[in-house]
């Protein structure tokens, strides 16, 4: 057995006792904060409230799911893993290439070393979108919730995952999807014990609920029961979010939405820029597509610094980058980000051309992520610090570190 295992230029001690971080989807910190005072969350009561370590982290940009699970499981953001969003645009061969396969996964993640080095590893998430690359390379069990049903020994290091579970296989639209996570952590805990876990959930709720909401609250109330069985069960618990969440809509109720490919078509003629939105994946039901995010790709880059200036001029949108400007301030790989890309304010979404967007499934007022205003996320662990915590801008994907080399 090791002493501490080094990953992508980060050292991690070895665990003393299991380790589990959570990612809980689109968890911006007024969720659990709400809980909280509405006395539903007991155990992150406490832990808001001095006895475990309780820190705001900056989460990588876009604010997306993948970006931000893959930064977590890696220790460092996009610039080295290399995914940046559910898509990227191949400008040679002109076409969109979604990311979802572990080969466009440029480094190794903190699990799969572990694993190499002895450790007892369990990876479980809620979509199985996120299933392939988390578990790359990985020697040990890795299954998502959507497809609990359809796990093997040979793929997924378990063969009856909802025998273990005991629950009916949730649907991919539900509370029930993120449930599942939490329970299959505490069932593994209790029976295998993975020395190290990791637990990633769905924003499903979030994508429909305001914090304080009946729905959201009871989303928080069942977390907190698993929390507090994982804590029970001796094991060190880091809780993070990939990303927050914010109201996207006018007091309407509608979305506030900038088409952006319908105005650069208008602007500079058809064909002449490509908007990307690294947001969309096979389940766009509760958002739509629309996120606070977009890249654009142009056939002529000449008039490039004038465009920018021009979109960000539009209202609802709060910054444009070059791509230069976007991978060094956003720690993004510049191969796979766009010649310009677009940040929306806070409460605005950017869309591609209004015809492309299908928001008959919306039966809430949007909320969704993608910009810079969903970049603050909470992040703690079930115990206090070994010593007083440097003032630093903690990352979501310092969870690892926390949880193994800077909490008791
Ligand atoms: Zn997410």
């Amino acid at each position: 057995m090791q002493s501490a295992v080094t990953v992508n230029g980060r050292t991690y001690r070895w665990m003393k006792r299991p380790l589990v971080v959570v990612c809980v989807d689109g968890s911006q910190d007024e969720y659990i904060a709400a809980a909280v005072e509405a006395g539903v969350a007991p155990f992150l009561c406490r832990l808001r409230h001095g006895a475990g370590t309780y820190l705001m982290a900056d989460c990588v940009m876009p604010s997306f799911t993948n970006p931000n699970n893959l930064s977590i499981v890696t220790g460092v953001p996009p610039a080295q893993h290399g995914i940046c969003g559910n898509y990227f645009f191949d400008s040679e061969k002109g076409e969109e290439v979604m990311m979802n396969d572990p080969r466009h996964l440029r480094v190794g993640t903190i699990l799969a070393a572990f694993a190499d080095a002895g450790a007892k590893v369990a990876v479980v998430t809620a979509k199985d979108k996120l299933r392939k690359l988390l578990g790359h390379q990985l020697r040990g069990i890795c299954f998502s919730a959507e497809k609990a049903d359809q796990v093997t020994s040979a793929e997924n290091g378990i063969d009856n995952a909802l025998g273990l579970v005991d629950m009916p296989l949730p649907s991919v639209y539900s509370a029930e999807l993120s449930e599942f996570v939490f329970v299959a952590g505490v069932r593994l805990l209790e029976t295998v014990r993975p020395d190290l876990m990791y637990l990633s959930t769905t924003d499903y709720i979030q994508h429909k609920a305001a914090p304080g909401t009946a729905t959201a609250n009871a989303f928080y109330s069942m977390m907190d029961r698993h929390l507090a069985k994982l804590d029970q069960l001796g094991a060190t618990i880091v809780l993070t979010a990939d990303h927050g969440m914010n109201a996207k809509h006018n007091a309407g109720g509608e979305p506030n939405v900038v088409y952006l490919q319908d105005r650069l078509d208008a602007w500079l003629g058809a064909g002449r820029a490509r908007v990307i939105l690294p947001i969309t994946d096979p389940y766009v039901v509760h958002h739509g597509a629309l996120g606070s995010f977009a890249l654009v790709y142009l056939t002529d880059r000449s008039g490039e610094r004038d465009l920018r200036d021009r979109v960000a001029a539009l209202a609802g949108i709060g910054a444009v980058l070059t791509r230069a400007e976007a991978a060094d301030r956003f720690e993004l790989p510049e191969d796979r980000i766009g010649d310009l890309a677009v940040v929306a304010q806070a409460d605005t979404v950017i869309g591609t051309s209004r015809a492309r967007h299908d928001l008959s499934g919306l039966d809430a007022p949007l909320r969704s992520h993608g910009g810079s205003s969903e970049q603050k996320v909470p992040l703690l662990a079930n115990r206090p610090a070994i010593a007083a915590l440097p003032p630093r801008r903690w990352r979501n994907f310092d969870a690892f570190e926390l949880g193994l080399n800077l909490v008791a």
